[in-house]
């Protein structure tokens, strides 16, 4: 076997996408080094985001002793919901259970993302090929035919170089990788913004179940449910683009607008709100030598489907098999080219549309339309054969499987 102890890979990014890429590399014997700005002190300081991963993801997180860990942190959800807030009432329910001969989980697990990529760097620290070098920022690169430099600040704020085979960017959407090779970020950003809410309230007293898309021709929204201490739900609503952030974010209006989302005797115990903005975006090359976008750095979506972390998560498993065989010299670098093939199909024709499809979905004003589209889910729920298929593509199973198709 060649040796591939001097052969590293550089990590931008200890988000979810550069932590399994790291673990996923690590266990092939690969040494990476994963530079992340935010230290020990900030590193559980994020704000929330993603927590619903999917069958397929689970599968990856447990190859790499991940998901025994997030289980207990997590809940097992095998159901997701369709209401329809206008009329106040469940639409369809889909139960993943319809899934039991395609994954070894058929359910989703709620668990977010800071969960996520704590326990994954807990595990990336203890790794002996593994170097986290956190408080430390990455600032620019250059590559050659043999390698690459990473230029960062490291916790003294003193400038380095760190030198590697392969970059691979886990930036996030902001990647200086991306910029820097001149990839165009391809796509649009809605001009509404959304708010999340988060509420310690057991919304399943009222027919609720973990995860619900709900839809309404002025305000649709989402709920998700995340395990506590206290145990807390995520509520979605749109804003409009002229709304003014800080008068929507007082505590009065969040309250106000939770009361006409669902009117209780007591005020809701709100534990956080934040308000984001939603890009669809695919990088028109992933990858230019040897630098590498996976992620969110390649692609970005609205978070209604659940699909910009699990589809990051697939992208880094996909990469980092196809680096450890490159670099232990099993697999040509052409590889790399697939790796964008697969993984920019599976962006545009999976998650682009799919998320934009179930926006307009829960948006659509005109009656006749969301009738239409209800008594649709509805027939696809009730039918086994149907449901499946709906679902193997909502849980990213079927993207999965055309990927691997492609040559
Ligand atoms: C409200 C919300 C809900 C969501 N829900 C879901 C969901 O349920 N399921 C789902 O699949 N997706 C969801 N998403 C999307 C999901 O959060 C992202 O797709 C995912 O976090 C992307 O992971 P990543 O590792 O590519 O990037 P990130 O999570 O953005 O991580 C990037 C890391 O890189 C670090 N970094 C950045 N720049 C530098 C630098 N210059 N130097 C060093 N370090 C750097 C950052 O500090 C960070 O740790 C949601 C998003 C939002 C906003």
């Amino acid at each position: 076997m060649p040796d591939v102890r001097g052969k590293r890979v550089v990590v931008i990014g200890a988000g979810p996408v550069g932590l399994c890429l790291a673990l996923r590399l690590a266990q092939q014997d690969i040494p990476v080094t994963v530079v992340e700005a935010l230290g020990e002190d900030n590193f559980l300081e994020q704000v929330p985001r993603a927590g619903t991963n999917h069958p397929a993801t689970l599968e990856l997180f447990d190859a790499i002793g991940l998901y025994r860990r997030l289980e207990p942190r997590g809940i097992v959800a095998p159901l997701f919901h369709y209401w329809d807030r206008h009329e106040n009432r469940l639409i369809a329910e889909f139960d993943h259970a319809h899934l039991k001969d395609d994954t070894r989980f058929p359910y989703v697990l709620q668990c977010e993302r800071i969960k996520i990529v704590e326990e994954a760097l807990a595990l990336a620290k203890t790794h002996p090929l593994i170097e986290v070098r956190l408080s430390t920022t990455f600032t620019s690169f250059e590559q050659n035919a043999d390698g690459v430099t990473a230029h960062v600040a490291n916790a003294d704020g003193d400038a380095e170089t760190i030198a590697g085979a392969y970059l691979v960017s886990g930036e996030g959407a902001r990647s200086i990788v991306r910029k820097d090779l001149g990839i165009e970020f391809e796509g649009f950003t809605y001009s509404d913004r959304t708010l999340n809410i988060e509420v310690a309230y057991d919304f399943r007293q009222h027919g609720y179940t973990e995860r619900n898309y709900i839809s309404d021709p002025t305000e649709w929204s989402n709920l998700f449910h995340w395990k506590g201490p206290p145990d807390r739900w995520r509520v979605h609503f749109p804003t409009a683009p002229e709304d003014d952030e800080a008068a929507i974010c007082r505590p009065e209006a969040l309250q106000a607008r939770l009361q006409r989302f669902l009117p209780t005797a007591k005020d809701f115990d709100i534990v956080g709100s934040n308000l984001y903005t939603v890009h669809q975006r695919v990088a028109k090359r992933f990858r230019v030598g040897r630098a590498i976008l996976a992620g969110d750095s390649a692609h970005v979506n609205s978070p209604i489907g659940a699909m910009g972390m699990n589809s990051g998560v697939h992208d880094a498993f996909n990469l980092a098999d196809k680096l450890a065989g490159i670099l232990r010299g099993t697999l040509s670098e052409d590889q790399l080219d697939r790796y964008e093939r697969q993984r920019r199909h599976v962006a545009l024709q999976h998650t682009q549309q799919q998320t934009i499809r179930n926006k307009k979905l829960l948006a659509e004003k005109d009656p006749a339309v969301r009738s239409r589209n209800h008594d649709e889910l509805r027939r696809t729920a009730e039918d086994p054969k149907r449901a499946r298929a709906f679902l193997l593509r909502t849980s990213l199973i079927e993207s999965l499987r055309e990927a691997e198709a492609i040559a």
